[in-house]
């Protein structure tokens, strides 16, 4: 009897020592697959983004998982999850947005001797919460059969009476509107900010509706002069498989305003490392890598968004806008004024 106990006791022992090493292995294989992911959330949507994860995974052989939905949605889902949330990197577009991920605890601080070489401080958070990947200039555009490049000069005087009926702008519930006019706070202070507001309503051709696309469209087909939109757009029309989005963007001009004093003014696209994420030094070797010179060639050729590394050559249709100023006032500003600002558009009437 004692014998059997015995067998029993040593087979259920080689038993567990077998389980155990079992499970340490499948651990040990878990970990290592683990460490070669990094989970995504974006707003950003573009082809250029596709191909960049994907080379990033052929560089680095860390699978990238992307979740997308619209940017307040996947704030809103980064709250509810809290710690629980398996996203490692935010990648969103607006400065203001950048600012209220941080604000709203949803991002971490990092430190990247790599980030803070390639991207310029007034692009990036103070603190590392977020980095910039991207430029956008929200520009002027104007129907090239109705006016003329000499007309235009400055944000400002698009409020003169000469622009009445002749606007297109979208709702001021948009973020890009919202940044806009934060910079021209940061720069003016509100009294001004809400005098032009006040002036560019009361120029509207239209009460304002739709996106971007949306204002360029109405432009080309006669609905108004003249528009505000983000440069983009514009470049990716005249790249479009639509033979009617290159129709219209052909018709379109566009002008860089503020060109003899601030510069135009500028947005980006950027992220941060997730609060919480499982995997923070994949999300930092991600955004490093989206920093890169190669990941900014890409933004601008893919995408025509301007590279924010500095020496980063652009893609021919933003090279054949030329060269302008840009406003150099630091995007965090934008985040900061964007209350004051919803508030304003609100009190003009901006619909
Ligand atoms: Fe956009």
């Amino acid at each position: 009897m004692k014998f059997r106990h015995f067998l029993l006791a040593a087979a259920t022992v080689v038993l567990l020592a077998a389980c155990s090493t079992s499970n340490q292995q499948n651990q040990a294989e878990q970990q290592a697959t683990d460490s070669l992911v990094v989970n995504v959330y974006t707003h950003r949507h573009y082809d250029a983004d596709k191909q960049l994860f994907a080379d990033f995974e052929k560089l680095t052989g860390i699978k990238v998982n992307v979740k997308t939905a619209s940017a307040d949605e996947l704030q809103k889902l980064m709250e509810m999850e809290g710690a629980n949330c398996p996203a490692d990197v935010l990648l969103t577009v607006d400065a203001g947005r950048l600012v209220r991920a941080k604000d709203k605890g949803l991002l971490q601080p990092i430190q990247s001797a790599v980030l803070n070489a390639n991207i310029p401080a007034h692009l990036r958070d103070g603190e590392g919460y977020w980095y910039a990947f991207t430029q956008r200039a929200r520009v002027i555009v104007y129907n090239k059969e109705k006016v003329k490049p000499s007309e235009l000069s400055t944000y400002e005087e698009l409020t003169s009476p000469k622009w009445k009926k002749r606007i297109l702008v979208r709702p001021s519930d948009n973020i890009y509107n919202q940044s806009l006019l934060a910079s021209i706070i940061a720069h003016k202070g509100e009294e001004t900010a809400l005098l032009w507001a006040k002036g560019i309503v009361a120029n509207m051709a239209r009460e304002p509706k739709g996106n971007d696309r949306d204002q360029i469209y109405a432009v080309a087909n006669g609905e108004g002069d003249i528009a505000i939109v983000n440069s983009y757009y514009l470049g990716q029309m005249l790249h479009s498989k639509e033979a009617a989005d290159t129709i219209a963007a052909k018709k379109i001009g566009i002008f860089f305003p503020n060109q003899a004093d601030r510069g135009a003014h500028m947005n980006v696209s950027g992220g941060g490392v997730a609060k919480y994420a499982p995997h923070k030094e994949n999300a930092i070797k991600l955004l490093e890598f989206l920093s890169s010179e190669q990941a900014q060639k890409v933004f601008a050729e893919a995408n025509q968004e301007y590279p924010v590394k500095p020496g980063v050559p652009l893609s021919a249709t933003l090279a054949s806008w030329g060269t302008f100023k840009a406003d150099t006032l630091s995007v965090v500003q934008l985040g900061k004024f964007n209350t004051a600002a919803v508030k304003i558009l609100d009190a003009a009437g901006w619909k």
